[in-house]
């Protein structure tokens, strides 16, 4: 059974007010082009579809982790500083020209995850759904489109970030899908949820840098085609807790740098998208050119990472859940217990019943953080990023996971869903542990009550002298 056929969420055959109907907050698109019609052209067809290709073939990455600078959601400084950022905004003519050159190529769109001058032209808002549609294909789509993680999230560090020269030689590379990346944050020997514990070092000598450390469910690492790490390490462990880290670029054939092992999740090792590995990292020598933007940026770079890669991860979970109810429904039809259909059972109706009732609560929410990215920046957007990156995590877990289970059928290797629940399930870290966001959105909750409260008592202050 392939996760290609059929799709029951939010369709890319639905007119722009249809969509519009379902999601609430207002759906544009540009000059009238809807890019998911090469997305669903791509998912739609009627003839087989290479799943699994083989573990050297050019993958990308689903739903696997990246950067996660936690100790940031607490006491991140503010939001990067628009001075760090190199990539500018280009808007009309100039910005639809670089689009259909770079992200039409061969008649399929890609890049669509990226808005600004070196992506497709969408906005969070417009991507979303499209990135629901490719979650339906997880080992696939993404890839194919060129929007798979880790390569989105390094992408745009180097479209806001890198130099010209940083640019010309891995971006648009990566841009045009020839070469694949990694990002090389988490670390074996030291909780790396919370950033600023990063231990490797990155000593300068002369021209160079030197390098030294070890790191570990780095994705995408092992893909042949991945030639280029993004990794953060300390350059100056003396500095201020938020800019003792940078990030600089190593090339794979670097001397030093050694994949030691490939890791597992739950038994699978991730092969279609290049797994996850564990590196080491030896005198690694580097130019100093390598470092992206200025020493001691690197927390701040990964938070801007962070961003628009944490809501793409919850875009295409809801994908995997729409596919995973469509099989619970299909197998619920065809299996009878007790002389009835699976689908006539009263429990089986009610994990039906739930899971629609939460893929719409949780498309909700996506499609509302998404806009507001949109609207007022990522920045005010991270209560939000954050609840939604919380709620799509728990769904995968404890009583919620009914679609992922229908029947002993589920578990096996017959069928997907036990692959897409571990795939999943490692969301719960990946980009971070759900309590560090908890913490942090439990924490701006507790400030925006205090504040209200404050106001409340105020007004009634005045009232009082007034009277
Ligand atoms: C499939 C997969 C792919 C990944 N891909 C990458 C990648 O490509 N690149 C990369 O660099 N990393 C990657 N990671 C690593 C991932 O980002 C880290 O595992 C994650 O950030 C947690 O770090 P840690 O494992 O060191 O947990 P630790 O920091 O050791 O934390 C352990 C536990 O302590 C608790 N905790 C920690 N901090 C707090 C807090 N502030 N408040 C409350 N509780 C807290 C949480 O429950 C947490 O789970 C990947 C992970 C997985 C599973």
């Amino acid at each position: 059974m392939s996760w290609q056929a059929g799709y029951t969420g939010v369709s890319s055959s639905m007119s722009t007010s249809e969509r519009q109907g379902v999601v609430g907050p207002p759906v544009v698109l540009i000059d009238g082009e809807v890019p998911g019609g090469a997305v669903a052209g791509l998912l739609g067809r009627s003839g087989p579809l290479r799943v699994a290709p083989p573990r050297d073939a050019d993958g990308g990455g689903e739903d696997s982790g990246c950067g996660h600078p936690q100790s940031g959601d607490e006491e991140r400084p503010a939001a990067v500083p628009a001075s760090l950022t190199n990539g500018s905004r280009v808007d009309g003519d100039t910005q639809r020209q670089r689009r259909k050159g770079r992200a039409r190529r061969g008649d399929v769109e890609r890049n669509l995850f990226l808005p600004g001058e070196h992506g497709a032209g969408l906005t969070n808002l417009q991507y979303a759904p499209l990135a629901e549609i490719t979650g339906c294909a997880p080992d696939l789509a993404p890839s194919a489109l060129n929007c798979a993680a880790p390569d989105t999230g390094n992408m745009e560090v180097l479209s806001m970030f890198g130099n010209e020269a940083q640019r010309k030689e891995w971006l648009d590379p990566l841009l045009d899908g020839q070469i694949r990346s990694a990002f090389a944050m988490t670390e074996p020997d030291v909780a790396s949820s919370d950033a600023t514990d990063i231990a490797t070092s990155v000593v300068r000598d002369g021209d160079e840098y030197v390098i030294n450390g070890r790191k570990w469910w780095i994705t995408g690492a092992m893909n042949p085609n991945c030639r280029i790490f993004i990794v953060m390490g300390k350059t100056d462990p003396d500095a201020q807790r938020h800019q003792q880290q940078s990030m600089v670029l190593v090339p794979r054939e670097t001397p030093g740098l050694t994949i030691e092992r490939g890791m597992e999740v739950f038994g699978y090792d991730d092969h279609d998208n290049g797994g996850h590995a564990e590196l080491a990292f030896h005198d690694v020598r580097v130019p100093v050119t390598n470092r992206i933007h200025e020493e001691g940026a690197g927390f701040a770079i990964a938070q801007a990472r962070l961003g628009p890669g944490r809501i793409h991860h919850c875009m295409r979970s809801i994908g995997v859940a729409e596919r995973a109810v469509e099989l619970m429904c299909a197998r619920a039809e065809d299996r009878v217990a007790l002389g009835r259909p699976l689908a006539e059972q009263g429990v089986i109706r009610d994990w039906i019943a739930e899971s629609r009732v939460r893929i719409e609560q949780l498309r909700l929410l996506v499609l509302k953080a998404a806009w507001l990215m949109d609207t007022v920046g990522n920045k005010a957007a991270h209560t939000e990023i954050q609840a939604i990156k919380i709620a799509t995590r728990l769904w995968s877990s404890g009583s919620s996971t009914r679609p992922f289970r229908p029947t002993a059928a589920g578990l096996s290797q017959d069928f997907p869903l036990a692959r897409a629940y571990a795939g999943i399930r490692t969301l719960r870290f990946a980009d971070g542990p759900d309590e560090v966001h908890k913490n942090a959105l439990a924490r701006t909750e507790l400030r925006k009550q205090a504040a209200a409260l404050d106001r409340r008592r105020s007004g009634r202050q005045l009232d009082a002298r007034r009277q």
